[in-house]
């Protein structure tokens, strides 16, 4: 195979780290792999070796790497139209939204690419519902969040984190956001007595946080709360939807239904970037032409690949795969009582194992020994390590991982 540039002709991992370092900003700290191919629940490195993927891009792949139906739409698209902008209708979005609609049980949807814009997208709506439809006075409305929330990166939404290291040295920063704890009913019913409070935006399991579960009941009384005094239930679902715990959402596990639901990741597949914030009439219908857009949000290409994204989460049964493995994952996890971990924690194929580092073996470390037995997955807050293939994996495939982690905890 002949190549252009003259960067070609190079094989190991190590030539490409290399390469990257020397040219790429350092904003990510990735293991020492380069992949170059992926299929199903399995990647390959630049040097040929395979390995199961237990990150999925962070449950952007929860239908495999490269599902042919969704490249085959891909593909078929893009030799049909790619990007109309909204300055004219283009008939991948129109049948787009239909579809998501009612697949998720809204009135309406708002398009975007990444997952960030659409968490400001659903910012953006809430604040003009709480100043025309609430009654809150000009500037004055206020966002509650949770400590130790992971909404993406812009300067609004790490506005409103707790993390250090996403904040450090990036204020000024955005007022209107109020932080209480994860999973805490009482500080979210004290908080929502302010009666500027328009929205509650929550992950209803976090993800980055290190995969924190709410205790029992919380997002069914929280929803129940933010009822009670006209607050809009903000679910950001961009990395637990989509099949990924079991349920089509996470709040699917507590009947609750988000007055603004927030989509990214899994919603292509992990082919092209598409995000989308989905809601009532009410709240959707408050910004107006002009007030808020994307040039490629909602472009023939997003929406048919999208399209054919949900449609195999439903065709190959993928939320219940997720639940019945996910199950059968933790069990066997905590069922090695290894003494290197400490709690094993998730829902569905959303899954963490806490690392006991009292012997100067890291959850880095691990990850590195995992990595050489051919099975990738990353630290995540220090001590945690996320476990969450691809939801296509199937019981043998399962079963191998299992004997990978525990040799590797072993070794
Ligand atoms: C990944 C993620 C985001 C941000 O999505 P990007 O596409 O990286 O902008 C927001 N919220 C949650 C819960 C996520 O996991």
């Amino acid at each position: 195979m002949s190549n252009t540039t003259s960067t070609a002709v190079m094989q190991s991992n190590a030539a490409y780290i290399e390469l990257e370092e020397h040219h790429s900003a350092h904003n990510y700290h990735p293991l020492p792999v380069v992949l170059e191919r992926g299929e199903g629940v399995f990647v390959w490195d630049v040097e040929g070796k395979r390995y199961f993927d237990f990150l999925s891009a962070y449950s952007a792949v929860n239908q495999g790497h490269c599902h042919p139906r969704i490249i085959n739409a891909l593909i078929e698209q893009a030799k049909r139209i790619t990007l109309t902008s909204r300055a004219f209708h283009n008939s991948e979005f129109a049948n787009f939204s239909a579809y998501i609609t009612q697949y998720f049980g809204y009135d309406r949807v708002l398009p975007m690419n990444t997952g960030a814009e659409g968490v400001e997208t659903a910012i953006k709506l809430c604040r003009k519902w709480a100043y025309q439809k609430k009654g809150i006075p000009q500037n004055d409305a206020l966002i509650v969040v949770c400590d130790q929330n992971f909404h993406g990166r812009t300067i609004s939404i790490v506005s409103a984190s707790t993390d250090p290291d996403s904040r450090r040295d990036f204020g000024p920063f955005t007022p209107g956001f109020l932080v209480i704890p994860y999973s805490d009913t009482h500080a979210l019913a004290e908080a929502l007595k302010n009666p500027n409070i328009a929205g509650f935006l929550i992950e209803p399991m976090q993800g980055e946080a290190g995969v924190n579960v709410p205790d029992e009941g919380f997002l069914a009384e929280a929803a129940a709360l933010c009822k009670k005094h006209n607050v809009l239930f903000i679910a950001d679902e961009i990395q637990t939807g989509i099949a990924r715990t079991g349920k089509l959402l996470a709040c699917d596990h507590e009947g609750v239904k988000p007055d603004l639901l927030i989509l990214g990741k899994a919603l292509s597949g992990g082919v092209y970037p598409v995000s989308a914030v989905l809601s009532s009439d009410e709240v959707m219908l408050c910004i107006k032409p002009g007030e808020h857009g994307s040039t490629f949000g909602g472009n023939p290409l997003a929406c048919h690949v999208a399209r054919e994204a949900l449609e195999v989460i439903k065709d190959e049964k993928l939320a219940e795969n997720a639940e019945r493995l996910g199950q059968m994952l933790r069990n066997k996890l905590r069922g090695m009582n290894h003494p290197k971990i400490k709690l094993v924690r998730g829902k569905g194929l959303l899954n963490a194992i806490v690392i006991n580092e009292n012997d100067g073996v890291s959850a880095w470390d691990i990850c590195i020994r995992m990595m050489e037995r051919g099975l990738l997955a990353k630290p995540t807050h220090g001590n945690i390590i996320r476990f969450a293939p691809p939801l296509v994996i199937n019981e043998t495939q399962l079963l191998e991982c299992v004997s990978i982690i525990e040799a590797s905890l072993n070794a």
